[in-house]
């Protein structure tokens, strides 16, 4: 290692609050002796899935000791500017026809493009090499910028960009939603698995006013389907 190196042991975490970034935390503090994490802010819409994610920190901590001490300070990012483009996009053809794909009506082109290259920034200030996000092809067809060969393509960017060698994780990338679950209960057991359910957000419509057997939500918008599909599939495959 140079002087200029990051450490080889030190991470990041996208982390948002759903259940995917929460699985990607735990699999991160399994890993890594010292884990930060990120959050972005870009709307109102994603305020709930903000506010979960201090909870979510503390009783991940209470979960596991070593945990705990592995993890260090949180981040967020305003990108005010995300959002702007995604009001603007409402009302332009082109998004009526990708809500109609089932996409949330927020959807921005490139998202986790501009999320990566943030968290990157980040993360060579406070010297971290590996990044972890929750991006996965499998449930995700309609999002072109959660695909492997653009996660990895990226990383070969931001390496050239930065002059740096980030390695980009992510543990979800071939998981199904079920299997997604599942590795909840590998890493943390039933407790985490438990915390998930009741403190992650995923809905996109922001509600949490219901708690269903799979946690909080409308149950209707396609993240709560998504949910609630793979908390069934998870439940069907262990046997319970
Ligand atoms: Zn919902």
């Amino acid at each position: 290692m140079t002087a200029t190196d990051p450490s080889d042991d030190g991470a990041l975490v996208l982390f948002s609050g759903g259940q995917d970034s929460t699985t990607c935390l735990a699999w991160a503090l399994e890993r890594f002796p010292r884990v930060e994490t990120l959050g972005f802010d870009y709307g109102q819409r994603h305020r709930i899935e903000l506010d979960c994610r201090e909870q979510l920190r503390s009783e991940l901590g209470r979960l596991d000791e070593r945990w705990e001490s592995r993890l260090g300070p949180d981040h967020t990012i305003d990108l005010a500017a995300l959002g702007a483009v995604s009001e603007t996009a409402l009302t332009r053809d082109t998004e009526i026809a990708m809500a109609a794909d089932g996409l949330p009506n927020t959807f921005v082109p490139g998202r986790n493009l501009v999320f990566l290259t943030f968290a990157a920034a980040l993360a060579y200030r406070r010297g971290l090499r590996h990044i972890v996000g929750g991006m996965c092809e499998t449930d995700y067809s309609g999002y072109p910028d959660c695909r492997d060969d653009t996660i990895k393509a990226l990383q070969v960017a931001l390496n050239l960009g930065m002059e740096r060698r980030f390695v980009l994780h992510t543990p979800l990338m071939w998981l199904d939603k079920a299997a997604t679950w599942a590795l909840a209960e590998e890493l943390g057991g039933r407790p985490l698995v438990d915390l998930v359910v009741e403190d992650s957000h995923t809905c996109y419509l922001g509600e949490r006013g219901e708690r269903h057997d799979w946690g909080y939500g409308c149950g209707t918008c396609p993240a709560c389907a998504l949910r609630a599909k793979g908390f069934a599939g998870y439940l069907a495959r262990r046997g319970a």
